[in-house]
């Protein structure tokens, strides 16, 4: 008979209802259509009919464990007393015993579940009677044949009863998931020891009637001795268990982990059960495929508190829910359904199961801690806090990584901004932060192609291409990058513009190991702020031109130690007058071996090689004794000396000047300080511009046109003179927005009180239409080229008759 059957299970009334009466009918077909007549084999022994009810009580109410390794089967032995009913009582008394036994057991049960169980087995016992007789086949019940028959009804009457169990189940069974593996050991070891007991108990009846008596005390003696043992032998299994249960859930670092481990265990100890773990507001449980499944704890397993506060609560129809902690009810608990009775020995070992994963909990939430703090740390170390992208440590953690995949083509972008450090002395760090972090937003969905985008620092952002497509593909991207950069950015209701230049370096193709790429790409990205923004890709020329530069920067302290730089001068004329009016000081180098290095090559070496404040003060003091000496030829000739932006940077620029200037004998509004915009525009600048205008010298804005003064900003500035960038004035003939230009510059400066100088004049028809624009000055080669002073002198001389 089917062991196994689920206390867990919960039929519908109705579907089980109809099914118990169809049952109930093939009972009763069966009984009137072949069992009526037939007669017991051994004799009619009706004595035996309240021995055989009782021995169906007592079997079916006793489950015998039976152990192999650790798996513990309770096996039913109902069909010995049905092999003895079988052979020596009528079949309506067999049916009559067996029944009664069966639903003495059931007293006090569901009655549907009770009814089907009941009714499914008096069919299988009628269709063990049918094969016992059609087995037999009028042998002898204690012959070998009889033995054989014997075997063939116990085995009928379990797969019979278990299919229509199973049937009734299947229809009518509200959560019935079968172990069919379990059922049907179970099955069959009843079925080997039902039969070996009822053959044993009919060969002793067949002799003499009662040494049935005989046959009961025995098994009554064999049972309790095994019984003992199998209690110590399941206490043992479950020592074993919990000890391996403990030692695994020691090393786990995983809450998961943890909850699994203890639901297994559960299983493994009690079958086919439904376990849940419920802690921390999560129910857990194994899913067929084990895995883990987590939902929301349902109140019917939540625990109650019994009386004695012990670890064991639950409602007495839930199933039974074991504390996790047995003093906080809100450290969680296991809520066992099991589909066997759960012993004593199996609530100590839940028990202790549940306090051992009470502290395993514990710590795997407190090694999960830890690993994420420590996650946690380690992104704050390699990510950057302003735009939350990688830092510079990730990147070259990923470069390296990227270089060391053997053939892997990889591209390094470098990014910077223009004109970055102007807006964030001008706007405040708060605008700065601000567009650094737009910009790293407008960069971060690149990493969706499996790039890595990373802030170096500064303005200075970097994009790591592993996997590296082909040149032109990069190049798009690389553009992509830049224009979308160039998307005015928005902050504090001010839409900016901000510009960036792009180096793009790419292994194996222009180097192989990091340092060389990440160089290669800051080299390209040089090239591109040279050329005006944009993307640019590495150049081996480029390469070659950065040396120079590094050779330049040796060479220009050398040569301004040594004395190897001229300052030439370039007259500027007055075009109402036609008299000169000033000189413009220019630096000249004559390199040994590189031959004449011009200023807009060694400008920015020096400017970038902390020269240039020397090299200033170099062309100053020759220019103002220069200028104070040619005063006798020219009298009030006025020198022009360029400054560069840095040259504004430091404090005592005034105070310096303003010695020299004692020193020369020239007079302070002789001299006039020549500024580019930009360099003239940061805030730090201001300070040094009013010094120097207190100081009584001229500022003029020098290339006027190339920046981005607005008008506003040009009101602000302290300057006397706006010098048009040669760049409009040579082409001002022939185009006509660049006539424009210069036309609304001398307009502008009139109105601002300011006078003009033009500069880059090469032509006669130049110079007679910037006389008829009004123009106060000119400069170019039309009227004089750079000259050394010697010759400056005479032509100064000469122009002066
Ligand atoms: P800049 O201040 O605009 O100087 C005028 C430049 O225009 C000079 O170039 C001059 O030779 C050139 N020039 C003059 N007339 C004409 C013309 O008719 N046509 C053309 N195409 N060019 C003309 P140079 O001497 O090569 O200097 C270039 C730049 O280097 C200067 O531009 C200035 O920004 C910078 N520079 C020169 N000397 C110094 C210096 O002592 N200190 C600083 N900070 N910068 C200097
Ligand atoms: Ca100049
Ligand atoms: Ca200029």
């Amino acid at each position: 008979m089917v062991a196994s059957e689920s206390s867990a299970v919960r039929l519908r009334p109705g579907p089980a209802l109809v099914a118990c009466a169809a049952i109930a009918g093939v009972a009763a077909v069966i009984y009137f259509f072949w069992l009526a007549s037939l007669t017991p084999l051994g004799g009619d022994r009706t004595a035996l009919l309240p021995v055989v009810a009782f021995g169906s009580w007592a079997t079916f109410s006793v489950q015998v464990p039976v152990r192999h390794r650790n798996f513990i089967a309770g096996v039913v032995l109902s069909e010995i007393p049905a092999l003895v009913a079988i052979v020596f009582l009528s079949p309506w008394q067999g049916c009559l015993a067996m029944a009664a036994g069966h639903c003495a057991v059931r007293i006090g049960k569901p009655l549907t579940k009770s009814a089907s169980n009941v009714l499914a087995y008096l069919v299988s016992f009628e269709v063990g009677q049918l094969v016992y007789h059609a087995a037999l086949h009028g042998s002898s019940p204690v012959s070998p044949a009889g033995w054989g028959a014997g075997t063939a009804t116990v085995l009928a009457v379990n797969v019979v009863d278990f299919v229509l169990l199973s049937a009734i189940w299947t229809i009518a069974a509200i959560g019935w998931s079968p172990n069919f593996r379990a059922i049907a050991v179970q099955d069959l070891l009843a079925v080997a020891i039902s039969s070996l007991g009822g053959l044993v108990a009919v060969q002793l009846v067949w002799a003499n009637t009662w040494d049935i008596a005989l046959f009961v005390i025995v098994l009554v003696a064999i049972g309790t001795a095994f019984r003992g043992a199998l209690v110590s032998a399941q206490r043992y299994v479950n020592l074993e268990r919990l000890y391996e249960a403990t030692r695994s859930l020691g090393s786990l670092r995983s809450t998961d982990d943890v909850v699994r481990a203890v639901l297994s265990s559960c299983e493994a100890l009690l079958g086919t059960t439904t376990v849940q773990l419920v802690t921390g507001g999560t129910s857990y449980r194994l899913c067929a495929d084990g895995a883990l499944s987590a939902s929301a704890p349902s109140p019917r397993t939540a625990p109650v508190p019994d009386d004695s506060g012990s670890a064991l609560g639950g409602h007495s129809s839930g199933p039974l829910v074991v504390l996790l902690d047995k003093d906080d009810a809100r450290a969680g608990y296991l809520a066992v359904e099991a589909q066997r009775e759960i012993g004593r020995p199996d609530r100590r070992f839940l028990e202790a199961l549940a306090a051992n994963a009470w502290v395993a909990l514990r710590s795997a939430h407190l090694h999960e801690q830890l690993a994420l703090e420590a996650s946690e740390r380690r992104h704050q170390a390699q990510h950057d806090a302003l735009t939350g992208l990688p830092n510079r440590a990730l990147f070259s953690e990923s470069l390296n990584a990227a270089l060391a995949v053997e053939g892997q083509k990889v591209a390094v972008m470098l990014v910077d901004l223009d004109g970055f450090k102007e807006v964030n002395d001008t706007l405040g760090h708060h605008t700065g932060d601000s567009i650094l972090s737009q910009v790293g937003q407008r960069l971060a969905p690149l990493a969706e192609r499996g790039w890595l985008v990373s802030r170096l620092g500064g303005d200075e952002f970097a994009v790591l291409v592993p996997q590296a497509p082909d040149m032109p593909v990069i190049k798009d991207a690389a553009d992509d990058i830049v224009n979308c950069i160039a998307e005015p950015i928005a902050v504090d209701g001010l839409l900016l513009d901000v510009r960036a230049s792009l180096g793009v370096a790419v292994a194996p193709d222009h180097c192989s190991d990091s340092a060389s790429l990440v160089r290669h790409a800051d080299i390209a990205m040089y090239a591109a702020k040279r050329t005006g923004g944009g993307a640019h890709f590495y150049d081996r020329s480029e390469d070659r031109s950065t040396l120079r530069r590094l050779r330049l920067a040796t060479e220009l302290r050398r040569a301004i130690d040594g004395g190897g730089l001229d300052v030439w001068y370039q007259p500027v004329l007055n075009l109402v007058t036609g008299g000169v009016v000033s000189c413009e000081a220019l630096l000249r180098w004559e390199h040994d071996q590189f031959g004449p290095i011009p200023p807009s090559e060694f400008i920015p070496v020096a400017e970038s090689g902390g020269l240039i404040d020397q090299l200033t003060w170099l062309v100053l003091t020759k220019a103002l004794r220069q200028a104070k000496a040619w005063q006798e030829v020219v009298p009030g000739l006025h020198v022009a000396v360029n400054l560069s932006a840095r040259n504004l940077m430091s404090v005592d620029i005034a105070e310096r000047l303003s010695r020299e200037l004692d020193k020369s004998g020239l007079d302070a509004a002789s001299l006039t300080l020549e500024l580019t915009e930009s360099s003239a525009d940061p805030q730090g600048a201001e300070r040094a511009l009013i010094d120097l205008c207190d100081l009584g010298v001229n500022l003029s804005i020098d290339d006027y046109g190339t920046g981005f003064s607005s008008l506003s900003r040009l009101k602000q500035l302290p300057f006397h003179e706006l010098k048009i960038d040669r760049s409009f004035v040579k082409e001002m003939i022939r185009d006509k927005g660049d006539e424009a230009i210069v036309r609304s510059t001398i307009e502008l400066a009139r109105s601002l009180g300011r006078t003009v100088t033009a500069e880059g004049v090469e032509d006669g028809t130049t110079f007679r239409h910037l006389q008829s624009l009004g123009c106060d000055a000119a400069q170019g080669y039309f009227l004089a080229r750079p000259l050394p002073p010697a010759q400056c002198r005479d032509w100064l001389v000469s122009s002066a008759r």
